[in-house]
């Protein structure tokens, strides 16, 4: 199995931004940017991959906000039936706990994001769940191009709110938080693999 790793959005080059919008400025609370944060939790499951041995490719390693379709184009060499696609984000637009997209139709893609819900709530039992599977509200998944085009399975995660202060104040802002969610993808990378792709439990797995 071999995890396609895509960190939403650009990140900072010389400390510019690289990406319109996906930003919540809390002032003097401090600024959050969503491609900073999808790279700072892809970086984090990427160091834990590599200590299991666990094949991944970093599918945007750039600070530029690489194009969707060149994501797309990096992500559909590797054979569909070895590798899933998993792309990370923060949520914004109002509302509070973490929510997990799958591309449609797609049942592997399904079980995946089960897996990845049942790991998020072991770490984060008193935040809420919210699953949109592909028979579900068709409109929200079909913004995300890279649950549609990638030819394997793939989901997307959306952790926590930006614009809701007390998830940025405790969670996305903080490194404990941080931490938390770079766990809960890192043990359900390691459940897919075992469960999903049938291989055998990774050595140096320490839950
Ligand atoms: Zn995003």
């Amino acid at each position: 199995m071999i995890v396609l790793l895509d960190n939403g959005h650009g990140s900072l080059i010389n400390a510019v931004y690289q990406t319109p919008g996906k930003r919540k400025d809390w002032l003097d609370k401090g600024i959050i940017y969503e491609g900073e944060f999808n790279r700072a939790i892809v970086n984090g499951i990427i160091e834990e991959l590599t200590f299991m041995k666990i094949p991944y490719v970093n599918i945007a390693p750039e600070y530029r906000d690489v194009r969707l379709q060149t994501r797309m184009n990096r992500a559909n060499i590797y054979p569909k039936a070895k590798s899933f696609y998993l792309s990370v984000h923060s949520n914004a637009g109002g509302g509070h706990g973490s929510e997990m997209y799958t591309s449609p139709g797609d049942t592997k893609s399904d079980k995946i994001a089960t897996i990845f819900g049942e790991e998020y709530k072991k770490e984060f039992p008193n935040r809420k769940l919210r699953t949109d599977f592909s028979d579900g509200d068709l409109d929200k998944e079909a913004k995300f191009h890279v649950l549609i085009k990638s030819k394997m399975p793939a989901i997307l995660t959306e952790s926590f709110f930006m614009d809701n202060f007390e998830e940025f104040n405790t969670i996305l802002n903080t490194r404990a938080g941080r931490r938390q969610i770079i766990n809960y993808h890192v043990k359900a990378i390691v459940r897919t693999k075992v469960e999903i792709f049938n291989e055998p439990m990774p050595t140096n797995f320490m839950p």
